[in-house]
This record gives C-alpha cells, structure tokens and sequence, in this order.
C-alpha cells in the first residue's frame, strides 16, 4: 500500500514537469515533501498538501494574462522552483520530520496551520487580484495599483479565509475532531500568516516604477524598460515572505494549540 502511494507522488511531480506547475528542482524538492509527509501524517496528509497545491497550481494558470505585470520571468514560464516549493512547504515539511521523530500531535497542527497560511496567502494573492476596484495599500495607507506587496482588497481578504477555511474543515473531517474550535484555531493561523506576509511584504519587499506607464511594479523590467527602485531590500524576496507567513501561521497554530487544547 505504502509503494501505491510514493508512485503516486513520483506520478504527480512528474505530471506537474509537463503541465509546468513545477521545475525540475521543483518537483524533486516537492517529491521529498510529498514522501516526509506521506510517512508522518498518512494519506490524510497527502490530501492537505494535495489541496494546497492543485488550488494554488489552477488559481495562478487562472486569468493568467489578466494578471501578468513586467515580463515574465523564468519561474512563470517553466512552474515553481524548488525556492519555491520550500517557501510554501517548508515548514510543513520541517513539521513532518518532527512528528515523525518525536510523535507529538502539536506538530500535526503546526502542518497543517502551516498549510493554511500558505493557502490563505495564495488565494488572497491569485483572487484578489482580480479586484475591479483598486486595492489599499497599509503600510501607505491610500490606495495603489493591483498586485503591489502590502495592497489590501476585501475580495483578497475573502478569499485568504475560505482557503484557509478549506484546510480547517478538511481536517475536522479528516481527523474526526470532536470540537469545531479546531476548525477556528486553524483558519486564525492561516489568516495571521497571511496577514504577516502582507505586513512584512509592504514594508520590506522592493518597489520599482515604470517610467513608460508610469506605474508602481515590483517587476525590475517592465514596458520592455528597466524600472527604478523606489524602496524595499533586494534580500527580502516573496519566497523569504512567503516562508515567514507560513512559519508564522505554524507557530500561532501549534502555540495557541499547546496553550488552549493539548
Ligand atoms: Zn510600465
């Protein structure tokens, strides 16, 4: 039964190569994710790493040309990179070789927050970004083009909590949790995770403007033409964002968790 379902993640991360959701290094990094996961948490596992990863892989190929900004650099084209992979799942990953080890339920809970947070930020992100109405920005507080780091719309901040809402009810039916407050602690965690990454996204991740359209990127080419930095640091990329949003939904999870239910 175990081999039935390491081929399937070997089927999966070969699959996602062809359809361009994952590079190479991508699918290999998303591979050993897959396997650490499938040997601590099970199927059940597996079916929360599924759902984080088809949703997001099928809402960023949605209305992709709706969404572009700049040129599209080399991880649009070919899928997600092992940065990538390990942005989002890393965390879930760390919690899978510690529950493996140390069997505690927390770091159950610390996969599967951390999975919410990276839910809720990808919904919030691909969704919310087909906004029609110009989304506010909370570090300047005024309103900025769609798709900056830090712009806030209430369509995208819907959709972080029904993604994360999907990871919350999933486990209650998985794990046949008595209580619903599990439910609740995990969409909490994932929107908090959410809500950092807006947060450190704003006041730390790089902003250009295009002096042809004359609008706000965070594409360094944009109109075919190099943009201007206006502020941000080079070092703070989405993927480093993206691994404190989930490492942030982890540690409220599995903290409030240890505190309230254990
Ligand atoms: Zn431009």
């Amino acid at each position: 039964m175990d081999s039935f379902f390491i081929g399937g993640i070997i089927f999966l991360c070969i699959l996602s190569v062809h359809y361009r959701f994952l590079t190479i290094k991508g699918s290999i990094t998303a591979f050993f994710t897959g396997l650490f996961i499938f040997l601590s948490f099970g199927w059940k596992g597996l079916i929360i790493l599924g759902l984080f990863f088809l949703t997001s892989s099928l809402l960023t190929k949605w209305k992709k040309k709706q969404k572009q900004d700049g040129e599209a650099c080399e991880e649009e084209r070919y899928g997600r990179t092992a940065g990538q992979v390990l942005a989002n799942g890393g965390v879930a990953l760390a919690a899978a070789i510690f529950h493996l080890f140390l069997k505690d339920s927390v770091w159950l809970v610390v996969f599967v927050s951390a999975f919410a947070a990276a839910m809720a930020d990808t919904w919030a992100s691909e969704i919310g970004i087909l906004s029609k109405k110009q989304p506010f920005h909370i570090k300047e507080w005024r309103k900025v083009d769609k798709g900056l780091s830090g712009a806030v719309s209430w369509l995208g901040t819907f959709a972080a909590i029904a993604g994360a809402a999907i990871i919350g009810t999933s486990c209650y039916y998985l794990y046949q949790l008595e209580s619903v407050h599990m439910i609740i602690l995990i969409i909490f965690a994932g929107f908090i995770g959410n809500m950092a990454d807006t947060f450190l996204g704003a006041w730390f991740e790089q902003r250009f403007y295009c002096s042809v359209c004359k609008k706000e990127t965070e594409a360094a080419f944009h109109c075919k033409t190099k943009t201007v930095k206006v502020y941000g640091f080079s070092w703070f990329t989405n993927n480093i964002v993206n691994f404190l949003c989930t490492l942030i939904g982890g540690i409220i999870g599995g903290g409030f968790y240890l505190w309230l239910i254990h």
